[in-house]
């Protein structure tokens, strides 16, 4: 494509591009009359953002706060602050963050990211900053994992990250190719895409119904990269999927797109050895071809080709972040995983394979987890963490069984999707 078609064609999404932010205010958050929206957007993508605010002002928001994000920005504050910089969250941010939850604002955070924006810089600070906003920005972090505020995550393309995804493109076709992927596979590129999303929810109910009537034990994972993890659930436990609610009932899409159905293990029984099926994008740095090794539901042993550093400051986070906090099941047979494009960007990655993520669980995995402390839902096993990090182990050969009290397998998995697709 010349660029000049490129734009034309960019140009042409105009009206799918007002629908899709019409089902990120309207289904991705819910957003309610008079309700506050917060919006995270890059700086790149201001013209997709102010159709997002005029959408929550048609939606019936009662004020917009956005914040905005820039991948230079970023670089030049951790190259130039030190690392203590970034052991606080500056007091106005928590108050900012912090008072816009309490009042029970909407959360709504558009992801377009350049996967090699923070490359070379030490990962001590991307990780410093992120365990202060989440340990210090209390009310906001709770908020959320709590459920009582609606929250979204979604994507929008910037040049760095389509050029990435898109490589010998020229930027202006990459930038193209790459909207017209998002919303292809966020099933925002038909005319309704919030009755999509209405029929999107329903097909998860046939794969929650089957695990919840199972009540594994545990689930056995191997594949022919070396895969050989056994992961025990908690008593209890719940698999979740779809759409998300918030404790006053209001029904929300935490991700957009979302393929997979996901539980808290038990963060105590975790033993064998996992190996990643993607790389992992982590704060602006790439970790490849990477294994942990657990025992007793603890990192024991881990190994990366590119990027242990950067797997090593999560795993040390905090107490929480060497135990696992979700594992999830996707099938090969979603629209991600058959657009065969690594996005290097979790929120699409992850909904095209398999995942276990180290760090926080969530608490609506367990039964009536959402009115529990800290300190009863780890004794539920469900882990507590300031850190959630996921990565991705869904190879085309996996098999995951699931294992019954009485030690008896069940097929979950059989190469890379369910036993009975
Ligand atoms: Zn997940």
């Amino acid at each position: 494509m010349t660029d000049a078609e490129c734009l034309c064609a960019t140009d042409a999404l105009s009206d799918q591009l007002d629908l899709y932010a019409n089902l990120l205010v309207r289904k991705g958050v819910a957003l309610r009359e008079g309700q506050e929206l917060v919006l995270q957007a890059p700086i790149e993508r201001a013209d997709f953002a102010r159709r997002v605010v005029a959408a929550a002002y048609r939606a019936g928001a009662g004020h917009v706060t956005v914040i905005w994000a820039d991948d230079a920005v970023t670089r030049l504050t951790y190259e130039n602050c030190p690392l203590e910089h970034f052991e606080h969250t500056p007091s106005w941010q928590v108050e900012q963050l912090n008072s816009l939850a309490e009042e029970g604002a909407a959360f709504l955070f558009l992801e377009g990211q350049d996967p090699g924006a923070l490359r070379g810089i030490d990962p001590a600070k991307p990780a410093a900053a992120a365990r202060a906003r989440n340990t210090e920005c209390r009310s906001f972090r709770d908020g959320m994992d709590f459920g009582r505020n609606a929250w979204c995550i979604a994507g929008v393309p910037v040049v760095a990250w389509a050029r990435e995804v898109f490589p010998g493109l020229s930027d202006a076709e990459a930038l193209y190719r790459l909207w017209a992927l998002i919303l292809q596979v966020s099933r925002a590129d038909g005319e309704d895409p919030e009755s999509a999303w209405e029929t999107h929810n329903a097909s998860f109910e046939k794969t929650k119904r089957f695990l919840n009537q199972h009540r594994f034990d545990a689930l056995r994972y191997e594949a022919s990269n070396g895969t050989d993890l056994t992961i025990g659930l908690p008593e209890g436990h719940v698999w979740d999927g779809g759409a998300g609610r918030t404790q006053d009932g209001v029904t929300f899409f935490p991700n957009i797109p979302t393929e997979e159905v996901f539980t808290s293990p038990d963060r105590l029984r975790a033993d064998g050895i996992v190996h990643a099926a993607l790389p992992l994008v982590h704060a602006g740095q790439t970790v490849r071809d990477f294994w942990l090794r657990f025992e007793g539901g603890q990192v024991v042993d881990y190994g990366a080709a590119q990027g242990k550093e950067v797997l090593r400051h999560i795993i040390e986070t905090d107490e929480g972040s060497r135990r696992l906090g979700e594992c999830a099941l996707v099938s090969k047979n979603t629209p991600i995983r058959q657009s065969e494009t690594l996005f290097y960007d979790t929120l699409y990655d992850e909904n095209a394979s398999c995942h276990l993520a180290l760090g926080m669980g969530f608490p609506e995995c367990v039964a009536d987890g959402t009115s529990l402390s800290k300190d009863e839902l780890l004794a539920r096993g469900v882990n507590q963490s300031s850190a959630h990090v996921d990565f991705m182990i869904g190879t085309d050969d996996l098999n995951v069984y699931g294992i019954a009290a009485d030690g008896t397998e069940t097929p979950v998995f059989a190469d890379g999707q369910w036993a009975w697709e």
